[in-house]
């Protein structure tokens, strides 16, 4: 079986700012990933910028810089591939982890290759970098499970000529929007709030609220769908509830992260939907298991981005140091 002094789960953002600290501290730790390098980026819509720009993302403390002031997705799966192939990162992808448990000096992680055939590895010390992309945040109403509805919106051609719902009043809610408004979509904003979110890019919004006064884009707050059906969806409003024509639905409703093997491993949560770990170290309650990036953030909430997770990696490392040079000097 192959043996490790440290494993990195996911090659997120933050995995891979992980990995480069560890390397920093003389560790050459192994990434196991379920797909590929920022798998995750790579789904997100074709041709969105960030929010954030660019020496924001960056890790490792390699300069990313880019054409426009917000880097787009190409450039960010440019940067991250690059970061990782500079620093030699050893990656192995199309590997899925689906358990940890204690081992004798250590822990054993168990998985799957993308052919369904099991894998195994030992580490003395397990950085969980899992992210929440893969769950997106369920409506659980009728009809949500139809072939129409998404939880993730790529690019708006297939959607020409369409009515569709999009729920959810988020970046991505908006970005997605206007993007089906600019090929001809009929689009409707279905969102809970009372009113725009404050998250919402400053420099999009008015742009946004210019097609919703010129009635190009339908915006209801204090709404919900309440049911999803071939040719229609329900909404409920201030006013009650009412049916509209629909062809497509779009629920951006966020996501969350999945810490099933975290809590088999021992890790404990905490009332607030925390798992539970050290600030300073990013060490969880079983020793030698760390978390990194958004697997880190309260259960529905979305308080830790690549902005702030890129970080983690660092007290990680600081603090795998010192233990290996406590144990160095036989202490
Ligand atoms: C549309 C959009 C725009 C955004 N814009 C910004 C922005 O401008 N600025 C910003 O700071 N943040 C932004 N974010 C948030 C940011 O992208 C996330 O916070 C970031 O991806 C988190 O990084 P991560 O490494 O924790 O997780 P992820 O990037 O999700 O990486 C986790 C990795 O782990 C892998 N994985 C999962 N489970 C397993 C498993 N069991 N075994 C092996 N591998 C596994 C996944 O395949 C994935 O590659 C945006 C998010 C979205 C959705």
């Amino acid at each position: 079986m192959q043996q490790e002094e440290a494993i990195v789960i996911g090659a997120g953002p933050c995995g891979l700012a992980a990995a480069i600290e560890l390397e920093r501290v003389g560790l050459h730790p192994l990434i196991i990933e379920k797909r590929n390098i920022v798998h995750s980026i790579s789904q997100y819509p074709t041709y969105m910028h960030f929010f954030s720009s660019p020496e924001l993302l960056e890790i490792g403390g390699i300069p990313f810089t880019t054409a426009n002031d917000k880097p787009s997705r190409l450039e960010a799966l440019n940067y991250y591939r690059t970061a990782a192939q500079r620093n030699r990162l050893r990656i192995q992808p199309y590997t899925a982890i689906t358990g940890i448990r204690k081992a004798e000096d250590g822990f054993l992680l168990t998985g799957e290759d993308r052919f369904g055939q099991a894998c195994a590895y030992r580490s003395r010390y397990v950085v969980i970098a899992t992210g929440y992309f893969d769950h997106p945040n369920e409506l659980s109403i009728p009809g949500e499970q139809m072939d129409k509805v998404s939880h993730f919106f790529r690019e708006s051609h297939p959607y020409v000529g369409m009515k569709v719902a999009i729920i959810g009043g988020s970046n991505s809610a908006i970005d997605a929007a206007l993007e089906l408004e600019r090929v001809g979509a009929y689009v409707t904003v279905v969102y809970r709030g009372e009113q725009y979110s404050s998250s919402i890019k400053p420099w999009v919004r008015p742009g946004f609220e210019s097609k919703v006064a010129k009635g190009a884009i339908s915006m209801l707050f204090r709404s919900v769908v309440t049911s999803i059906g071939h040719h229609d969806i329900t909404i409920r409003g201030p006013e009650g509830e009412f049916l509209i024509p629909n062809d497509f639905v779009l629920a951006l409703t966020g996501f969350h992260p999945d810490r099933n093997f975290l809590t088999l491993s021992g890790v404990t949560m905490e009332a607030e939907g925390y798992p539970t770990f050290h600030e300073e170290s990013m060490e969880t309650n079983v020793p030698g298991i760390y978390l990194a990036g958004v697997v880190a953030s309260r259960h529905e909430a979305n308080e830790i981005f690549i902005e702030s997770g890129r970080f983690h990696g660092q007290k990680i490392a600081e603090h795998i140091g010192k233990i290996r040079g406590q144990s160095a000097n036989g202490c």
